[in-house]
């Protein structure tokens, strides 16, 4: 009698001629494959195993919704896209500056670190809009900001490491700290940023290693740090000896002009990690990103740079460089905070006519989202797909890593005469969804 179950050596039969150790043949039986390692193989590679396989976590459901629903109806109006629309990119500005510039008069590697123009227009840059007080070797040039938020995850922490994080926080960031491992603790968020309190009780007991913030104009909330909070962040950061990641891609769309002063300004312990972006204040697919940080810690991310991809592709630094010194940046920065206000009118006041009981609000002063509380709380994944089929996206607030019963509508991405008709929409499928 053996001591094995039927199905268990059913399945092992099956595993094996899955990995052509064995081969069946009906009407000759079962036998051990003549089939060498090396020689060509015989089946299909396992490719769903291939796909399961390395360290990268699936982005969150919602969010591969969101794009395979654009992809199939690029009808749909765009809440949910975190991203400008083309008429609020310089892409006039930048042809003018391709015109004139010739860019492809070098089209060899560059500095890992990033292209030297690239960094010192980004030291003027950082110095007149950020209050940041740099030079060139203190910046690393990155694919977007995604990307140092990438770098920093993955090369200065390790598995098993804790950090704190804005709850609600970025919604591509969250799946990335898992991918590496990390043990995240939240901190909430509300109509002032992220509250600090806690960050001494939390180091206390998980030691955490590093703080995650994107101060103005967060994403999901759009709300700002407060001033109160910034120097209890600072003071908690210095007297733990924790090092911030100042993310900061929304600070420059402040509608009424503010350029609030960056964490890393008025830190004197070099305790921020500053990470900005071209993203949001010119053109997402130019995926020009930066990080000041300590020498050491950017000469050890331009090497992993190396060993990853050689650093970015050198014409849209150049174009970047151009960009950041032309006079042509100033006035299209005045133009877009202008057009996103109105947008974001639009939509407050779309909501006011579809919605005027059914979601609560904090008005935004720069960036470009609204977070929502629905009023009564809705399930994220009915509403999403109700939405879907009468023709608009939003991204569900559970996508943040908080409560159901929440929505992120950003109204850069939709064209301005699409806002009312999409919360149009959307109100008419939240009312199919309530009683
Ligand atoms: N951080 C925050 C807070 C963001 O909202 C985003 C984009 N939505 C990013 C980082 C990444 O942007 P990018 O890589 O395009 O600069």
């Amino acid at each position: 009698q053996l001591g094995v179950n039927r199905s268990t050596v059913i399945l092992a039969f099956s595993e094996l001629r899955a990995l052509g150790i064995i081969e069946s043949r009906s009407g000759s039986g079962t036998r051990v494959s003549q089939h060498k390692w090396g020689a060509t193989p015989r089946h299909t590679p396992n490719w769903k195993r291939y796909a399961e396989g390395g360290s990268f976590l699936p982005n969150v459901p919602f969010l591969r919704r969101i794009r395979e629903a654009l992809q199939q109806n690029p009808s749909l109006i765009d809440f949910a896209s975190g991203e400008l629309s083309g008429d609020l990119s310089p892409l006039n500005e930048i042809a003018a500056l391709m015109r004139e510039h010739h860019y492809a008069s070098y089209l060899g590697y560059v500095d890992p670190q990033g292209y030297m123009p690239l960094r010192q227009a980004l030291v003027a840059y950082l110095d007149k809009y950020r209050g940041i007080q740099t030079t060139e070797s203190s910046i690393l040039i990155t694919s977007g900001s995604q990307q140092s938020l990438f770098l920093i995850t993955q090369c200065l922490l390790s598995p098993g490491d804790a950090v704190a994080i804005e709850d609600p926080s970025y919604a591509y960031s969250l799946p990335m700290f898992q991918s590496a491992g990390l043990r995240l603790f939240r901190l909430p968020v509300d109509h002032d940023g992220m509250c600090p309190d806690d960050l001494h009780a939390l180091y206390k007991k998980h030691r955490i290693k590093m703080i995650f913030t994107n101060p103005n104009f967060q994403n999901p909330t759009g709300m700002v740090l407060h001033e109160e909070r910034r120097a209890k962040l600072l003071e908690a950061a210095r007297e733990l000896g924790l090092p911030i990641v100042e993310d900061d891609p929304y600070s420059l769309t402040d509608y009424n002009g503010l350029t609030r002063p960056s964490l890393k300004s008025v830190d004197s312990t070099g305790s921020i990690i500053y990470i900005g972006s071209l993203s949001k204040i010119a053109a997402s697919g130019l995926r020009i990103g930066w990080m000041v940080a300590p020498n050491a810690i950017v000469e050890r991310l331009a090497d992993a740079r190396q060993q990853m991809d050689f650093g970015l592709s050198v014409i849209p630094q150049q174009v970047a460089a151009q960009f950041l010194s032309s006079e042509h940046f100033e006035p299209h920065l005045d133009r877009l905070r202008m057009q996103l206000l109105y947008k974001r009118d639009l939509l407050i006041e779309a909501l006011q006519k579809e919605l005027p009981d059914a979601v609560q609000y904090e008005i935004p002063q720069g960036g470009i989202h609204m977070w929502c509380k629905l009023i009564p709380e809705i399930h994220d994944a009915k509403l999403l797909e109700e939405a879907i089929k009468h023709g608009v996206v939003f991204v569900p607030g559970s996508v943040y890593g908080s409560d159901s019963g929440f929505v992120r509508f950003t109204f850069a991405r939709a064209k301005t005469e699409d806002i009312g008709p999409g919360i149009a929409r959307f109100a008419k499928a939240l009312r199919t969804l309530t009683p």
